[in-house]
This record gives C-alpha cells, sequence and structure tokens, in this order.
C-alpha cells in the first residue's frame, strides 16, 4: 500500500513556495493555506488549531511550515491519547529547516530525510539509536514487521548501553546499519517466518514472506490462523490470501482478508490447491494443509504486484459542483486509490491533479455507454478504476450508464468487478444552500434535454410537475442545439404559476466565477441562462426575504396548506 500522503499546512504567503517544492516529493499531497492569508493553495483553512488536531486524529502526516513550537503546543493536548500517530514535521518557511517532531514509526524520520534532500538541506534527526546505528531498527523497511515495540524499545536501549548483537535470517537492510556485531553476543536480531515464541534476548523481525491458497468454501480468519500454525508459520509473516479467479467476488473471502489486514490476489484455477499456491509464489515452499488450504513461504518479503491480481475495483464518482470542500471524503479517497481516471475532460481535469502512475483516459461527453464500456473492461483487468461525474453520478450521469453496461454484459469478469456508486453534491442541492431553501418542500427534479427523451414527455411532465405545484428543478436548460426548448418549458410553467414565483439561477456554482441571481418567473428569459446554469422554480408557497449582507434569500416552508401554530 502507498503511504498516506501529508498534508502540507501554511499560514502565510511566503510559505507557498516552499509547500510546491516539498509537494515535488509527495505529489499526492495537497496545500492547505489559512483563508484569507494565502492565495493558490489546493484547500483552503479558517482554525489552524482545529484543523491540525483533526489532521492528527485522522492519521494524516503533517507537514507544517511554521515554528516547531507552534506544532507542539496545537498537538499537546492529544498527546497523551494511545494509538498509532501519524507523522508530524515542522519545515522553516524558507525550507531551511527540516524537523521530525512526531511519528518516529509513522516515518516521521524518512520523510524528514526526503522533504530535506528535495530542499537540499539536512534533517535535523534526534533519534539516538538511528543516530548511533544509521538505521531505525523499530521502523525495518516496507515488507518486514517488527514483533513487538515496547520489547524492541528496550532492545535498542540494550545496545545503546553496550549491548553487543548476532544477526540471525536475511536482513539485507541491516548490513549497513553499524550495529555492534558479534556472533558470540547474547542478543540477538532474529529475521524470519517461523512461529516460535520470541525470547526476551532478542528481536524478531518477520519477513512478509507467506501467501496462503484458499479454495473457497467459508475459510474465515480462524482457519487461516490454524492453517498457518500447522504450518509452523508466523501470523506476521502473511503478506496476501490467494484464490481462483472464479472467486473473485466471494464475499467470505473478502471479509476473511480485511480481517486479517491482507491483500486478495487471484490467479487462474490449478487443479489442486498446493498448485494454486506455486503457480502464485513461484520457487516458494509450499505447504499443503488441508485440500483446501495451502501455505507458500518464500525466503523473501513477497511482492505482491507480482502475484496474479486484485479484483477489479470499479467506482462511479460525483465530484460534487467543483469547490473541493464540498467533495465528500470517500470520493477523495476514491480519487487517490485510483489506476484509472475515465470522463469527460472538464470533470477530470477538475478531480486532478493526479499522480504520474495514474492513466486518465479522457473522451468526448456523449459517449457514454463506450465509456462505461471501457471502465468495465479495465477494471476486469484487475485495475481500480473511476469513472467521474460532476455533482452526483445517479442525477443525469455516469452511474445509470453504467449499471445499464452490466446489465447488457454477460461476462462473469464483469461481473465480479467491486462496483461502488458514490455521491457526490448535485448542483440542484448546491444551488439551493446558496440561495436559502427553495426546495425545502417537495420538488421535482427534470432534465430539459431532449438528446435522450421525446421532448413531449419531458412536456407532460412539466404541465404535471407545475400543475402539482412542485419546486423544480431543471438540469441541462439550454444548449446551442437546443435553443427553444426552455422558452417553451417556462411557459408551460406560467400555466400553474404567478409571474411573482421567485426563481433561482445558479451558475458555475462551487466552481471560479460562480454567479447567483434571484429573479421571478415573470421576468425570466431563456437568454438569461446557458448550458452552465441551474435553474430553480418556486411552487406557490415559495417566498423571499432581503438578507443583511445584500441580496434575498429564498425558502419554500416545510408546511403546505394552513400554516401550524408553534
Ligand atoms: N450529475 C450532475 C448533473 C449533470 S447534468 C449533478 O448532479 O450536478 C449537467 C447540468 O447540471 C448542467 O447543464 C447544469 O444545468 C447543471 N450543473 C452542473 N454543474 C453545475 C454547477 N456547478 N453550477 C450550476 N449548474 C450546474
Amino acid at each position: 500500500m502507498t503511504p498516506m500522503p501529508p498534508a502540507i499546512v501554511i499560514l502565510g504567503q511566503g510559505s507557498l513556495a516552499t509547500a510546491r517544492r516539498i509537494q515535488q516529493v509527495y505529489p499526492a499531497a495537497q496545500i492547505l493555506g489559512l483563508a484569507g492569508r494565502v492565495d493558490g493553495a489546493d484547500r483552503t483553512y479558517t482554525e489552524f488549531g482545529d484543523t491540525v488536531r483533526g489532521l492528527y486524529r485522522q492519521g494524516t502526516p503533517i507537514v507544517a511550515l511554521c515554528a516547531a513550537g507552534i506544532v507542539i503546543r496545537t498537538l499537546a493536548p492529544l498527546l497523551l491519547e494511545k494509538g498509532e500517530e501519524p507523522a508530524v514535521l515542522a519545515v522553516a518557511e524558507d525550507g531551511s529547516a527540516v524537523v521530525p517532531l512526531l511519528g518516529g514509526l509513522g516515518g516521521v524520520n524518512v520523510m524528514a530525510r526526503e522533504i530535506a534532500a528535495g530542499l537540499e538541506v539536512a534533517a535535523a534527526i534526534t533519534t539516538s539509536g538511528e543516530l548511533r546505528f544509521g538505521t531505525c531498527l523499530l521502523n525495518p523497511p516496507e515488507g518486514y514487521v517488527l514483533s513487538d515495540l515496547e520489547s524492541g524499545k528496550r532492545f535498542v536501549s540494550d545496545l545503546l548501553a553496550g549491548h553487543r548483537v548476532r544477526i540471525e535470517g536475511a536482513a539485507p537492510w541491516l548490513d549497513q546499519a553499524q550495529l555492534p556485531q558479534d556472533p558470540q553476543a547474547q542478543r540477538s536480531i532474529h529475521v524470519g517466518s517461523d512461529a516460535q515464541a520470541v525470547s526476551a534476548d532478542e528481536l524478531r523481525i518477520y519477513p512478509r514472506s507467506v501467501a496462503v491458497a484458499v479454495a473457497v468454501n467459508g475459510e474465515g480468519a480462524q482457519s487461516i490462523r490454524a492453517a498457518l500454525q500447522a504450518a509452523d508459520v508466523a501470523l506476521q509473516s502473511l503478506a496476501c490470501l490467494v484464490a481462483a479467479d472464479e472467486h473473485m467476488s466471494d464475499p467470505v473471502l473478502r471479509e476473511t482478508a480485511l480481517e486479517l489486514g491482507v491483500p486478495l490476489r487471484f490467479v487462474a484455477a490449478a487443479h489442486d490447491i498446493a498448485g494454486l499456491a506455486r503457480g502464485a509464489v513461484p520457487g516458494a515452499k509450499v505447504i499443503e494443509v488441508s485440500s483446501r488450504m495451502a501455505v507458500a513461504v518464500a525466503g523473501q518479503p513477497l511482492d505482491i504486484a507480482q502475484i496474479g491480481r486484485p479484483r477489479g475495483r470499479l467506482a462511479v464518482i460525483g465530484l460534487g459542483p467543483g469547490a473541493a470542500e464540498l467533495m465528500v471524503p470517500a470520493v477523495k479517497a476514491e480519487l487517490a486509490r485510483a489506476t484509472d481516471v475515465l470522463g469527460y475532460e472538464t470533470y477530470v481535469r477538475m478531480a486532478g491533479p493526479f499522480r504520474d502512475d495514474q492513466i486518465r483516459h479522457c473522451t468526448d461527453n456523449r459517449e457514454e455507454m463506450q465509456r462505461a464500456r471501457h471502465a468495465f473492461r479495465l477494471a476486469a483487468e484487475g485495475r481500480s478504476v473511476i469513472v467521474v461525474s460532476s455533482g452526483d453520478p445517479g442525477v443525469f450521469a455516469m452511474a445509470a450508464a453504467v449499471l445499464e453496461a452490466l446489465h447488457e454484459s454477460n461476462d462473469p469478469a464483469w461481473h465480479s468487478v467491486e462496483l461502488e456508486i458514490l455521491p457526490g453534491v448535485s448542483a440542484s442541492l448546491a444551488t439551493a444552500a446558496q440561495a436559502g431553501a427553495p426546495l425545502g418542500h417537495d420538488f421535482c427534479v427534470m432534465s430539459l434535454s431532449d438528446n435522450l427523451k421525446p421532448w413531449s414527455i419531458i412536456e407532460k411532465r412539466l404541465d404535471l410537475a407545475a400543475e402539482a405545484d412542485l419546486a423544480l428543478a431543471f438540469y441541462n436548460p439550454i444548449s446551442r442545439a437546443r435553443p427553444w426548448q426552455l422558452g417553451r418549458a417556462l411557459e408551460i410553467v406560467a400555466r400553474h404559476r404567478t409571474p411573482q414565483t421567485p426563481v433561482v439561477l445558479g451558475r458555475d456554482i462551487g466552481r471560479p466565477g460562480q454567479t447567483l441571481r434571484t429573479t421571478t418567473l415573470g421576468v425570466l428569459t431563456p437568454d438569461q441562462v446557458d448550458m452552465r446554469t441551474m435553474v430553480l422554480i418556486g411552487s406557490s408557497t415559495t417566498c423571499t426575504f432581503p438578507r443583511a449582507e445584500g441580496g434575498e434569500w429564498v425558502y419554500t416552508p416545510r408546511w403546505y396548506g394552513e400554516k401550524p401554530t408553534s
């Protein structure tokens, strides 16, 4: 798994250049700038303390471009809480100093060195074990895990106090370390996947070198643990579960992998379970525990990316109207994990920036079904694909097209893709929120585009919805190819509404240059509207009143008919 990108937090415009240099080290990192002080950050925040504490609690690594003392004071109230902590670093505004503060096990020293290298300065490393031995024994490289931290700390302080150590097993990264090695030493660093108990004098490091192959019939985490025990292999060395392709959508397998915290990989079916394990990890020692489970033990940590393929994933996501603040966190996480991004070019650009390893497949807006099929072809190869829509993907956007493509297909590989639809804030809701609550009572959402439905049905629905006194939200109100339809629609609505009916026009809401206008049905003309506009038309109860800061509030009360007494 790629480590979580840090948040780069800055307080003033003077830090932006340094922040951008740090961002070159971590391209997926976002720069958070103090609102009103920083122009051109990726995101803004209003309260430094709450923001930094929020990031810390979420486990997001923090690079703060300010005095170390400010960061320390800000996080102090949280430091007594137990649990894993993210890396926290203070970097001088001008990039002249990089100070790792917290998160030794979150790799803070590694980050400090990476950032310092990017800024061409030296990192202020203060961890004595690391300084003396040139490596942090308690933070082994990727592919290895430490048995237990507390005894590890004791072990390192013993070495610092002058004890000598012997190394058992293969630990290539320790070759360069200046450890006080002695083949006769009582204390040992033992690197291996065996399950024997850890003695008081040893530091145990497990290579993630073991895969368990399972033939699916309800093997839960407990039976995997039992299989490892039977094979005399430590659970900590488990790197992944492997199964045959045809079990890709098996929910028990997925649960089991999740519970064990390891990835799940799929390979072509073999004639028996040992064959499956051998095919997955060539050259490994294979222990067949039962006809349903085999344990493959390799001499080295496994490179998971080389083992078969993962279950493909397809997420249809909604970006919201545009502003990053209005994007749901699940969508942000999905953007970070995607290998492939499909969508109309404007939206793909809006969803970025992407890393170099994320492939963008931009297409014309009209080719929805082709894009949906393309997405399934990629996901069926085991890739993690996102299809991007603006607003909500289920509102006149890609989610329905993707489901239609799946419904029409009888390719089992497409049906075993993990498909998820992630919602977003739709333009009607984003616009309504800015205007007040024009959709506060029953309302009707319509697209005025007759590209995919006959105009006659649009007229009929407009007529009935207006007659039913629903507030109306019009998507796709007008375009160069559909110049007259909006005028006709307004005529139909005007049959059932007074000219004083409030109308809200939101253009590019949540995007640069957004405009919000309140007008009335009587004076609204189609030339005030374009394809980037959301049109909200009130019902008979929708009303307006002046706002203190200018303009007006628009709302539709919760009640209908007689106003309830309260
Ligand atoms: N899935 C999108 C809607 C796609 S249809 C959503 O849920 O918002 C495209 C129409 O949505 C546009 O013609 C316009 O009417 C409206 N729209 C989309 N984004 C908008 C925005 N930021 N501001 C105003 N209207 C927008």
